[in-house]
């Protein structure tokens, strides 16, 4: 397999497997469910570098539970191609010669910035199209993945936020069975449950592996003591859009259409964690 931020492997299954194409019709092919204009939960900017409409993408987060939905507040805009550069630490680039591959495509991005309001970028596709790297069907499937992927980040955010200087407390949530937990503990509950198994996806396999008692981390900065904070909320990005999807691109060929066969308990987690109620 090639390198997590390689998206080679991942876009040749995509391509090769209609099931996925199936699955995202279906999610834009359905009514709105709690979605309606005034939630304002996601606030779109005009942009040529988007596979879907605007009323697509809010049908694609629509497919996240109410609860979360009232959880999630991001600034979408699109930008153009850009890729991983090549070289020890992954720096981004747009131009594509200087990229570590013709495939290490970065679709999306989030940045935390201090107005509170996550800024969502999702980067264009097109000069991937255009260079016959993937078809129009590959990108809308990466793109459905890269703003699923980063509005959880938005909405593990609420809790993520704690530890870091200036920013406020974690916000409280309410479990379906009625326990309330900060968001901070909730992310750190799932850290335990993920740490049983593999990761999610061949992109969260760049951050963590099980350990044994715990999570080992990679990639680290030495300068920054939320290595396992940023792991567990990759894995957690992952994970919801495969919940919603139903797919993943993993070297486990069995979850690639059935992410959760082998691990119930973080589905359970992750239904009840979309699903809680934000108190304070
Ligand atoms: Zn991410």
């Amino acid at each position: 397999m090639t390198n997590p931020l390689d998206m080679c492997d991942t876009i040749a299954f995509y391509e090769n497997t209609p099931e996925v194409d199936k699955k995202l019709d279906v999610i834009l092919g359905q009514t709105f469910g709690f979605y309606v204009p005034k939630v304002r939960s996601l606030c779109l900017a005009e942009s040529e570098h988007y596979q879907f409409s605007f009323a697509q993408m809010r049908k694609i987060v629509d497919k996240l539970p109410k609860n979360a939905q009232i959880r999630l507040k991001a600034k979408v805009s699109g930008n153009p191609d850009l890729w991983f550069s090549n070289g020890n630490q992954p720096i981004p680039t747009s131009d594509i010669d200087k990229a570590r591959s013709p495939t290490a495509i970065i679709p999306s991005y989030i940045e935390f910035s201090a107005d509170g309001v996550p800024k969502i970028q999702l980067y264009g596709l097109g000069k991937s199209i255009e260079n016959v790297i993937l078809t129009t069907k590959t990108a809308r499937i990466i793109q459905a993945e890269g703003l699923l992927h980063e509005v959880t980040h938005a909405i593990n955010w609420l809790g993520r936020r704690e530890i870091y200087n200036g920013q406020p407390k974690s916000t409280i949530l309410q479990f379906p069975d009625g326990e309330k937990m900060s968001a901070l503990d909730a992310l750190k509950e799932f850290g335990n449950v993920m740490a049983t198994h593999s990761p999610m996806s061949h992109y969260s396999s760049f951050y963590w592996e099980p350990s044994g008692n715990g999570i080992k981390t990679f990639h680290d900065d030495p300068n920054r003591d939320d290595n396992d904070i940023r792991a567990i909320d990759e894995e957690l990005a992952e994970t919801v859009a495969a919940y919603t999807l139903g797919f993943t691109f993993t070297s486990n060929l069995e979850r690639r259409l059935d992410p959760f066969v082998d691990r119930p308990e973080v589905k359970t987690f992750v239904r009840n964690y979309l699903n809680a109620k934000l108190v304070e």
